[in-house]
């Protein structure tokens, strides 16, 4: 085992854009996610559009659609 080879393993606070923070393992010392276990629509069972830039309606009106 040589420990010097390996990076600093850390707990890493993790703040979801949902208002959502855990605690997770990482070398980084904070992480921001946009979504998280909470606010999934996989987890959370309700639909919910998750559009960060508006990129949905820039190819609508590229498309005309
Ligand atoms: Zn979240």
């Amino acid at each position: 085992m040589k420990p010097a080879i390996h990076p600093k393993y850390n707990a890493t606070k993790v703040t979801c854009a949902c208002g959502n923070q855990f605690e997770t393992g990482s070398v980084k010392a904070e992480l921001k996610v946009e979504i998280c276990s909470e606010c999934h629509p996989f987890y959370t069972g309700k639909q919910k559009f998750v559009d960060a830039g508006g990129r949905v309606d820039k190819f609508k009106k590229k498309y005309g659609i």
